[in-house]
């Protein structure tokens, strides 16, 4: 199952992954993203690719081990 990890310190609360996600993994709330159905997340990466600040990370919960990640970290 993935693991969708949103990094409040550079969310800026646009709310673009919540528009490109197919899955609707998240939710916005009080300028910031949520990640409350990540067990949806079918690993598109859209939100990874659209997210502006690059706030977005998605693990393989089994490996711990990053996909992708935009904009260092
Ligand atoms: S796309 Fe990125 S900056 Fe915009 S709300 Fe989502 S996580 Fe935050
Ligand atoms: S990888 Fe795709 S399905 Fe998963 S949270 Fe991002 S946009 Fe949604």
């Amino acid at each position: 199952m993935p693991r969708v990890i949103v990094d409040h310190d550079r969310c800026i609360g646009c709310a673009t992954c919540y528009q490109v996600c197919p899955s609707k993994v998240f939710v916005i709330k009080k300028g910031k993203s949520y990640p409350v159905n990540e067990q949806n997340c079918v690993m598109c990466r859209a939100c990874i690719t659209h997210c502006p600040t690059g706030a977005i990370t998605i693990m393989h919960r089994e490996e711990e081990a990053p996909i992708k990640r935009l904009y260092g970290g």
